[in-house]
């Protein structure tokens, strides 16, 4: 039997109720060690446990190649857009695909530091498709390029990387996956860079995770923090200063539950379960709820929705937590519902936000 409402959070969001008990379980004392993993030195033979098991993991879940290093940062997504151009801009030509809010606000930023250009914007359709790679408008002799591959508030998903090499340019692709890692596998051939927020499919927020190609080490920018410094940073295995340890701790059980599921391949099949269910409902309704994005172009992770008469609103809010659908509620900049279905996400939760859409329509309909 569910004790616990469906948590629809865009993050932080919902993590598995087995990982939060194995943590609450585990909180006065470590594996019989007398410590609480919040009370351990990280340079200590627990923690170095713990960290070394959980990149293991990732690595594996993953399928991240030797060449990589994986590094556990400080900073959340917003940091990084910061500290990739102060990295591996060498203060020259940033180009970015802006899909949505995230995209457009690292444009912005890497602007503080290089010289950032958007090759390509959906911003004209409203941030609701994808604009064809053949379009782009690649500038040669860029540092590198940006794109967000899950746009958290749009809703707005690449459902494949795009090969620069195809395409005539030899920039690195940088990406920003912080909502929807672990919920597909990553093409790493196509990848120089990619960060991720912990706070929807990993962990707690606090936690950054950045996969970097070694041959991008080694230029960073002379104004740039030596604790956020790739090369320092890869050189003591993340521990030049302290790493956000309880974070990556939680996130080491993220990836052993996540393994035990049946891994990254496991948790697609379910990304594509749940979000079929809530996109056939929501183009099939009547027209009393309307998602905008393109067909190409939807998210597995994160589903905005709009009610026709937004009067409405506050009702279903209301009625979907008394249902035990939690969060709801619409990015301020955009409005309407948002549901965003992590990994953490049972096909339940999206069954019973359906069921409760459609007695909302036979209600207020
Ligand atoms: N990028 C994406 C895709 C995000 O979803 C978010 C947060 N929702 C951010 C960046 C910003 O992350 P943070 O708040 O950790 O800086």
């Amino acid at each position: 039997a569910r004790t616990r409402p469906f948590n629809f959070s865009a993050g932080p969001a919902m993590l598995p109720e087995e990982v939060l008990r194995e943590a609450a379980a585990e909180m006065l004392d470590w594996h019989g060690s007398g410590m609480g993993v919040m009370e351990m030195s990280h340079r200590g033979r627990e923690f170095i446990e713990i960290y070394e098991t959980a990149e293991r993991n990732l690595r594996a879940l993953l399928a991240v190649p030797p060449e990589f290093r994986i590094l556990f940062m400080q900073g959340g997504g917003l940091g990084e857009n910061a500290i990739v151009p102060m990295n591996l801009s060498r203060g020259g030509l940033v180009d970015v695909i802006v899909t949505g809010a995230w995209s457009k606000k690292s444009l912005g930023e890497a602007g503080r530091y290089a010289n950032a250009c958007a090759a390509a914007s959906n911003e004209a359709s409203g941030f609701t498709t994808l604009p064809a790679p053949a379009s782009w408008e690649l500038r040669e002799g860029a540092s590198y390029l940006h794109l967000c591959s899950n746009e958290t508030i749009h809703g707005v998903e690449f459902q494949t990387l795009p090969d620069l090499a195809a395409l005539g340019s030899s920039a690195p692709l940088v990406v920003d996956c912080s909502s929807h890692v672990l919920s597909r596998s990553i093409d790493w051939s196509r990848v120089g860079l990619a960060f991720a927020g912990a706070q929807k499919n990993i962990g707690p927020a606090g936690l950054t995770i950045v996969f970097v190609r070694e041959d991008l080490l080694g230029h960073a920018l002379p104004i740039c923090p030596t604790a956020f410094d790739y090369t320092v940073v890869a050189e003591h295995g993340s521990m030049f200063n302290t790493p956000p340890t309880y974070g990556i701790y939680i996130a080491g059980l993220v990836f052993q539950h996540v393994l035990r599921q049946g891994g990254v391949a496991e948790m697609e099949r379910r990304a594509i379960e749940r979000s079929q269910l809530l996109y056939r409902y929501l183009d099939d309704n009547g027209g009393f709820y309307r998602n905008p994005v393109a067909a190409d172009a939807r998210s597995r992770m994160n589903v905005p929705f709009f009610l026709a008469d937004a009067s409405h609103n506050e009702a279903f809010l209301a009625g979907a937590r008394e249902a035990g659908l939690l969060q709801l509620k619409g990015h301020k900049s955009v409005g309407g519902m948002r549901a965003s279905l992590y990994n953490a996400m049972p096909l339940a939760g999206v069954q019973t936000l359906v069921e409760y859409m459609k007695d909302f329509v036979r209600r207020h309909g």
